[in-house]
């Protein structure tokens, strides 16, 4: 399968939003990359769902929280890859905790 990069921009999932929503809450609930709330008083996630590889690529690999203000930022300055790479390898060991049948003990 290509790789087409277009403009056309993708909208994440409901389950990858909520994904990435319950990602955020379990790890600290904080913006990636610049650590402001990412949930407001009552709980509710105040941020966004920023594309970090292309617009039009919506899967959860390709996809993270932040804060707005993050997310406009990085229309200019692209995302650092390693505050990428840290939030999906952080989401996928949590996947890990929450999912697997086989539990260790901490
Ligand atoms: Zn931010």
């Amino acid at each position: 399968m290509g790789k087409h990069l277009t403009h056309k921009r993708k909208t994440p999932t409901a389950s990858t939003r909520e994904a990435h929503i319950e990602a955020a809450r379990a790890l600290g609930g904080r913006c990636p990359f610049c650590d402001v709330d990412l949930f407001n008083e009552h709980g509710a996630f105040t941020g966004e769902v920023h594309h970090h590889d292309a617009a039009s690529d919506a899967r959860i690999e390709a996809t993270m929280p932040t804060c707005g203000e993050c997310n406009r930022s990085f229309n200019a300055t692209p995302a650092p890859r390693a505050l990428i790479e840290a939030y999906h390898f952080k989401r996928k060991r949590l996947n890990g905790a929450l999912f697997s049948r086989k539990r260790t003990a901490a």
